[in-house]
């Protein structure tokens, strides 16, 4: 992509009632647009970001049986009242709207309703069991509070997977294969090693449900980690007879503010008795079906990622899921600079590399590389007179502090052999 056709451009400055570093270093960067007060919409480089952290989120649901559906915004309240859930009383995060005829809808904020009324249709036998069914779907909720910035939205997508067991011993089988599922994204994502499991409150079918938790200082959680067992205690569940009850020791627990990425639940037969989802045994018994919950905010990873790993300069993407492996800067006006740089970035493209190419004319060498800096590709490769009396081109890490000249056979197994 030639940076003079990318539509957006850098700021210097954001609004200032933007108080979190990601929703700073995003709105800068031109990654994404504020709408209202936590409603942002992604534009070309905040896309593809989401985009890649929502098909390593995909492969790894997929990888544990997933099958992906797609369901809608616009919520039926009778299935809501049969669970108890549509009165603003019991959730008081629902953003409701009417129909012409003065109908009400609801605008979902999770869709363990709906989906249990779907799989009515087709799960009738212990023979459709179990099965997993996700989506990657937008949310709504009315929160109260909207100061994260894109890691807690009013709007915002969010994977969530259901399950549907026999029984609770099934059900377990698939939970611990969702945690190590969960394990893979963060670390694929970059934040594996500032992500515990973290026990959380649960429901009336478990004692716990399990968050995934980055350690941050912006986080709105307070956890109690272990590092021994990799463990990690919610404030909010975290008394004395919670920790000696998991085997965890007082003095060994180290308080940290965090970000909850990630939380799987078991929901048990809370909804299916509700609505009535049950299936006929090998018996021939009737039984409700037995499920869990599983969701991930991809904004949310995304922001934490950006809370997490950049400088003072700006942003820093693991290139699993940075919109571009390179940043390829050309610097001054002379000929044979442009044409070198030309020349590299169509050897680039050939090679299937992906790479944000600044071929923008009358922008200082100083811009150029705060803008790089800003926008945090892995890797710069900058071409410009002093490059070209060394080797011919420049490449440095974005989290490395020196570079190197290099020519451009290596640079291509440079850039073959790091990803
Ligand atoms: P929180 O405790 O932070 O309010 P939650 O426990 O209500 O979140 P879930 O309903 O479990 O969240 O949602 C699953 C995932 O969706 C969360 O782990 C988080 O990654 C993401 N998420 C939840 N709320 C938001 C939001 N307002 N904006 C962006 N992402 C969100
Ligand atoms: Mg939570």
């Amino acid at each position: 992509m030639r940076q003079s056709k990318l539509f957006t451009k850098t700021k210097k400055e954001v609004p200032t009632d933007e108080m979190s570093k990601n929703a700073e270093l995003l709105l800068r960067g031109g990654f994404i647009h504020k709408e209202i007060a936590g409603v942002y919409s992604y534009l070309p480089l905040g896309l593809s970001v989401l985009n890649k952290i929502e098909n390593i989120i995909r492969e790894e649901m997929n990888a544990i049986g997933g099958q992906e559906i797609v369901m809608t915004a616009l919520q039926n309240p009778e299935l809501w009242k049969k669970t108890d859930r549509w009165d603003d009383q019991k959730v008081d995060i629902w953003f409701k709207t009417k129909l012409k005829n003065d109908t009400e809808l609801g605008l979902g904020f999770t869709h363990e309703e709906p989906l249990t009324n779907i799989m009515k249709n087709y799960i009738s036998s212990y023979r459709d069991l179990p099965c997993y069914v996700y989506q990657f779907q937008t949310k709504f909720r009315n929160e109260i509070r909207a100061k994260s910035g894109v890691m807690r939205t009013r709007e915002f997508m969010m994977k969530d997977l259901y399950s549907f067991s026999k029984d609770e011993k099934e059900h377990n089988e698939f939970y611990e294969k969702s945690k190590e599922a969960y394990k893979n994204i963060f670390k694929r994502v970059g934040i594996g090693h500032l992500t515990y499991i973290t026990f959380a409150s649960g429901g009336s079918f478990s004692k716990f449900s399990h968050e995934f938790q980055t350690v941050s200082a912006t986080g709105e959680d307070t956890i109690y980690i272990n590092e021994e067992n990799n463990v990690a205690v919610n404030k909010e569940v975290c008394d004395d007879e919670v920790i000696s009850s998991l085997g965890l020791e007082k003095n060994k627990l180290v308080e940290k503010k965090a970000v909850e990425v990630g939380n799987i639940f078991t929901l048990g037969t809370r909804f299916s008795d509700a609505l009535d989802l049950t299936y006929q045994t090998e018996k021939g018994d009737k039984k409700p079906v037995f499920m869990g919950s599983y969701g991930i905010g991809p904004a949310r990873l995304m922001g934490a990622v950006v809370e997490v790993l950049a400088d003072d300069k700006g942003i820093i993407w693991p290139e699993s899921i940075a919109p571009f492996k390179v940043h390829l800067l050309s610097l001054g006006e002379e000929e044979n600079v442009k044409k070198q740089a030309e020349y590299v970035y169509d050897t680039l493209m050939k090679k299937n590399i992906e790479v944000l190419f600044d071929d923008r004319k009358g922008i200082s060498p100083g811009e150029k590389f705060a803008e790089a800096d800003l926008l945090g590709m892995p890797y710069r490769v900058v071409i410009s007179a002093r490059s070209m009396k060394d080797n011919g081109i420049e490449i440095k890490k974005r989290n490395e502090e020196k570079g190197q000249s290099v020519s451009l056979e290596e640079l291509l197994k440079l850039l073959a052999s790091n990803h």
